[in-house]
């Protein structure tokens, strides 16, 4: 079934007369896209250009620049074909907003829209058009560095987003000024890297990925993704640089994709080095054959593709199929008639709205997860200092956290700063850094971070991961929070003043017995330009807290794949079947730990569960109610709930839909998040909040790899996270002119 927007023939028309016109050198050309000289036009970059050998620049962000490029292209290379210009604008350009990872805590995709137009209004000032986001990766192992790039663990909360983000860079009309391109990348499988190493192998079942790994990126296509870009990663034996399963089967031929495919940084001579290919020559063929259009950084196509072509090796009809797919990129984006950037015809977005968006976004981000110790919100009246304690709480660069090529730290406000704002003169704040940097391991500042929260009535720590600690390449294998933060928490602690803890990190952390330890802990991801007032605001009570993990925090790393939407394994723990390894007894028999599915050293739950995310008010689930009870297709079933805001403020509540499907051809996940709507609810006030699936939002891929809803009984639950305790159920009837096989076809 064909998703992509349909090439007009007025768009096709003209890609055909253009790609007529251009020889077979200048057709090459346009499938190079080469590094930027950084602000000046490099001699070799201009003669590239000039002479029809480039078609598209990355890393350029200086206007006189680009313009220069363009012009170069336009007026001096004999087919005058403007040049796409590439940058990767991941969450904000010089204004930050939370790290995606973050941003998808928010579940909210109108404000992950906004942020993304926002940052293509910045980049398009500079003659940026195309931008190598958003990340759709799955993110299931919280060790890869790349998790914080991710929208999460959830097929469906990552392609809500994914799409809202899309529709944000790209708006309605791709060719309006202010839009960029979008790139879904990296197809496929990126997130599965073994043992969260980067660039790592990854092995997954065609299901699974049908599943869980596919699905956001044909949601973006379905949001008419401009672009594509592969993975470096080896896809069960076929990188997917060079898999053709992936970029003709799947992306073109079942999702009907006539975008461009751009190889991901000098992936297609690592084909050589993954060892599918002799030497770049070959694997400039097997890229170009398996379906990517153009070369990021490497040279492989520039270096062979013509010799390819003369020897029959690769077809011109493939040639002009590559070209056509930049060609009408080109067109979609309007280049051709807008060559030169002019910032003022990009529609202005006033500083105070792009940072009050900021704001916002990071505080709808931050999740609180506990407040064992009643401590928040803060009153400022009743305060007479504040501790304010840790190497992140003043520190304008790492809470902007990864990606940030054009972030400006000069924007940053930090916590310090903003606490100081919020409490005034009142209220004495009393600093201590207490180690140098989140890994640093010497303890010698701990005395004065323990004096400083000694002699408050409240401390603040502000801890976690610097932002070098996440990020391509940046993987860990021990998710604890790094150097000897778990100590200093334990000195500030013992001193027995109120301690909140806020964590800032590109990843979920492994923090049992570390949360437990303080009063209250708030993680933050890297909240970027606005993380003080945004922190603010929460810790002071000017906002309620409303973020939910879009990941599973586990309590230590070793539970890692941990993630809500598993199966069940034929031997499930209950939680009264888990050992604790130190219950044990000596000599024990073999048999008395039982034989179930947990780890003796830390059960089976995670320490957070996925969606989880507490306010300052409660919210109370109840009533849920199924209409109809049954359904056939084509029908469809209402779900609802009321959730009620038993406290005495307004909040912010994303209610959470999931569901189980009891018996399958294949066996299904205990629960599938299905729906999600963050409402704003008054003090005492009950919303009916109502969800509608119908046969393909309960659809999956079967054995036959065909997508297919399989009539029988469903469990939903409606409620505040993964663990939601509303439960009802509905039965999924065979349609009228069923097959026999009581399966439904959709999709
Ligand atoms: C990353 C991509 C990125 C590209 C260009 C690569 O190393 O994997 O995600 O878009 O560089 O900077």
């Amino acid at each position: 079934m064909t998703h992509a927007p349909v090439a007009t023939p007025a768009i096709e028309q003209r890609v055909r007369s253009i790609l007529d016109g251009l020889s077979l050198a200048e057709k090459i050309g346009q499938l190079c896209l080469a590094n930027g000289s950084g602000g000046h036009v490099s001699e070799s970059l201009r003669h590239a250009v000039a002479e029809g050998r480039v078609g598209a620049v990355l890393n350029e962000v200086d206007p006189g620049t680009v313009n220069e490029l363009q012009r170069i292209a336009v007026e001096e290379s004999r087919a005058g074909i403007p040049l796409l210009i590439g940058r990767d604008v991941i969450h904000g350009f010089r204004t930050v907003f939370p790290i995606p990872l973050g941003q998808a805590a928010t579940w909210n995709p109108e404000l992950v829209e906004a942020c993304a137009r926002a940052a293509a209004l910045e980049a398009s000032e500079t003659g940026v058009n195309w931008t190598f986001a958003p990340v759709l990766d799955i993110g299931r192992d919280p060790r890869w560095g790349r998790v914080a790039e991710t929208l999460g663990e959830d097929p469906c909360l990552a392609g809500a987003l994914g799409r809202a983000a899309i529709r944000g860079f790209q708006g309605e009309d791709l060719s309006r000024p202010g839009r960029l391109a979008a790139c879904a990348k990296h197809f496929a499988g990126y997130g599965a890297s073994e043992a969260g190493r980067d660039y790592n192998t990854t092995s997954i079942p065609e299901i699974e990925l049908r599943n869980v790994h596919l699905p956001p990126f044909e949601e973006a296509i379905r949001a008419g993704v401009a672009t594509v870009m592969t993975s470096f990663s080896d896809l069960n034996g076929v990188p997917a640089t060079a898999n053709d399963w992936l970029l003709r089967t799947v992306l073109r031929e079942e999702w009907g994709f006539d975008g461009l495919v751009v190889s991901d940084w000098s992936s297609i001579p690592e084909l050589a080095v993954h060892g599918l290919t002799e030497g770049d020559r070959e694997s400039a063929l097997a890229a170009a054959r398996a379906g990517v259009d153009l070369e990021m950084a490497s040279t492989t196509f520039a270096d062979h593709l013509a010799s390819l072509v003369e020897e029959g090796r690769v077809s011109e009809a493939r040639i002009d199929e590559m070209v056509a797919n930049v060609l009408r990129t080109k067109v979609r984006l309007g280049l051709f008639e807008r060559r030169r950037t002019d910032p003022t015809e990009v529609p202005a977005q006033e500083t105070a709205v792009r940072l009050d968006l900021a704001r916002t976004a990071a505080r709808q981000s931050i999740v609180l997860l506990h407040d064992r110790g009643g401590i928040l919100p803060l009153h400022p009246e009743s305060l007479g200092s504040v501790a304010v304690i840790g190497p992140l709480a003043d520190d304008p660069y790492e809470q902007l956290g990864t990606w940030i090529f054009d972030g400006d730290p000069g924007q940053s406000r930090t916590p310090l700063d903003a606490i100081r704002e919020l409490v005034g003169d009142a209220v004495e704040v009393r600093c201590a850094r207490g180690v140098a940097t989140t890994r640093s391991r010497d303890v010698s500042g701990f005395d004065e971070a323990v004096e400083a929260a000694r002699g408050a009535d409240v401390a603040l720590l502000f801890l976690g991961e610097e932002s070098i600690l996440s990020g391509e390449a940046h993987c860990r294998a021990d998710i604890r929070l790094p150097g000897v933060q778990e100590e200093l928490i334990a000195a500030v602690a013992e001193t027995g003043t109120p301690t909140a803890l806020v964590l800032m990190a590109g990843r979920p952390l492994a923090l049992q017995g570390v949360v437990e330890r303080v009063g209250a802990a708030l993680f933050a991801w890297h909240p970027g330009t606005m993380a003080g007032p945004a922190l603010a605001d929460l810790l002071f009570g000017r906002a309620c807290p409303s973020g939910k993990l879009p990941v599973t925090i586990p309590k230590v790393t070793g539970q890692i794949p941990i993630y809500h939407a598993h199966r069940n394994t034929g031997r499930p723990a209950t939680p009264g079947a888990i050992v604790d390894i130190e219950a044990i007894e000596p000599r024990s028999p073999q048999t008395s730990v039982g034989n179930a599915a947990f780890h003796l050293d830390a059960g089976i739950e995670p320490l957070f569960p996925f969606g989880h995310g507490l306010s300052y008010v409660s919210f109370a689930y109840r009533n849920i109610a199924v209409e109809p009870a049954g359904f056939r297709p084509p029908g469809s079933v209402a779900v609802s709930a009321d959730v009620t805001n038993t406290g005495s403020r307004e909040a912010e509540e994303v209610v959470q839909l999931y569901v189980r499907d009891l018996v399958g051809s294949v066996t299904r996940p205990v629960r599938e998040l299905k729906g999600f709507r963050r409402v704003r609810v008054a003090p005492g006030e009950t919303l009916r909040v109502r969800f509608e699936l119908d046969a393909s939002d309960l659809a999956f891929h079967g054995r036959d790899m065909r997508r297919r809803a399989e009539p029988g009984r469903f469990h939903v639950w409606i409620g505040g996270s993964s663990d939601a305790q509303l439960r009802s159920e509905f039965e999924l009837l065979p349609p009228v002119s069923g097959s026999g096989q009581g399966t439904t076809e959709s999709g």
